[in-house]
């Protein structure tokens, strides 16, 4: 993918089917439209269906797409609506709050952590991928504990570590010790493991929640985008999120979209926006087709659909008429690549 290449990409999420003659079908339909196909591999994927997936990436090969793979939800640490059996097997690496409690996320600086995720790159890697899409990495976060001051995270390691980098210990509730720690935590695991791709000849992606209005989240926005081993940066603005409130999509894309390129472009990378395409009520599809124009009008190189289907895989991202939602994500991609 060189900066060059100034050809549109387009590409969906695929996940909930293992089968692979179904796959094949559902393939052959998404590259009518996509050269690329994101695969979700969870950690169900990692321990039970691993054959299964070798046999789609390669059936993704065969129809022309590129094949990504995106850690769903593994550790509790990335987007994935997935159970974590890592957090079963190592109650030990789990995130503490800055009050004691203990949270269902792996410790980003936990080695049994970083071992498991540099495995899954391997495995991923054997099975035929191509990029790595870097799914909303984030620490364990809640609004409400975030206007308590509490946070995460706050173990034993991270004390350790803090004390180390910063000569102080966390405290109980945040500071700019902890806020600063906090994202070094997330760029340092990042970094650490976009690196270990890079060098097993993998491309990286990374997408960010799209969120604006806080000065932390800017500085993460900032220190991310700029990791020197990607190749793709992106976010997800989805303007029916939560599925009760709507923005304008053509003014919410744009936005974003513009907010993408201001951090690709000096950088000579590929930009991504994520198009929603889940959740939706029934005779409001077609803000899809203004959503996907927004963004190709505004210089994107690489559009992508969540999910396949219309999202009726979940329960979490069902469309009212998941049909007609993939049908006008596919027609609108297949007008700007046309
Ligand atoms: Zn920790």
């Amino acid at each position: 993918m060189p900066p060059s290449d100034k050809k549109i990409h387009t590409g969906v999420a695929y996940l909930g089917n293992r089968i692979v003659s179904h796959a094949r079908r559902d393939l052959a339909d998404i590259a009518e439209a996509c050269d690329y196909v994101v695969h979700t591999v969870s950690e169900t994927d990692f321990h039970y269906h691993k054959a299964s997936l070798e046999k789609i990436f390669s059936d993704s090969h065969r129809q022309g797409l590129e094949v990504w793979a995106d850690p769903w939800g593994l550790g509790g640490v990335f987007g994935g609506e997935t159970f974590s059996r890592f957090l079963l097997d190592h109650p030990d690496s789990w995130q503490v709050l800055s009050d004691g409690r203990r949270v269902p996320a792996a410790c980003l600086h936990q080695p049994a952590f970083r071992n498991f995720v540099r495995e899954w790159i391997l495995t991923v890697r054997e099975m035929g991928a191509d990029v790595l899409f870097w799914d909303e990495p984030h620490v364990y976060f809640h609004w409400d504990l975030e206007w308590a001051g509490t946070y995460s995270c706050a173990c034993p390691l991270c004390q350790k570590l803090c004390r180390k980098q910063f000569g102080e210990s966390l405290p109980a509730t945040m500071n700019e010790t902890a806020r600063a720690f906090r994202l070094r935590s997330l760029r340092g695991f990042l970094e650490e493991m976009v690196s270990f791709a890079r060098t097993k000849k993998l491309k990286n992606a990374l997408c960010l929640y799209a969120f604006e209005g806080s000065d932390e989240y800017e500085l993460i926005w900032n220190d991310l985008s700029s990791l020197k081993q990607l190749d793709v940066f992106g976010c997800d603005p989805y303007w029916r999120w939560p599925p009760r409130t709507s923005a304008d999509p053509r003014e919410h894309v744009t936005r974003f979209s513009k907010k993408v390129l201001t951090a690709t472009i000096p950088l000579r990378r590929h930009s991504q926006i994520w198009i929603q395409s889940m959740r939706f009520p029934k005779g409001r599809e077609t803000e899809i087709r203004a959503a996907v124009d927004a963004a190709a009008r505004s210089g994107i190189t690489h559009l992508a659909a969540w999910s396949h289907d219309g999202g009726a895989v979940l329960d979490t991202t069902l469309s009212e008429d998941p049909g007609k939602v993939w049908r006008t994500v596919k027609s609108s991609f297949q007008s700007i690549r046309s």
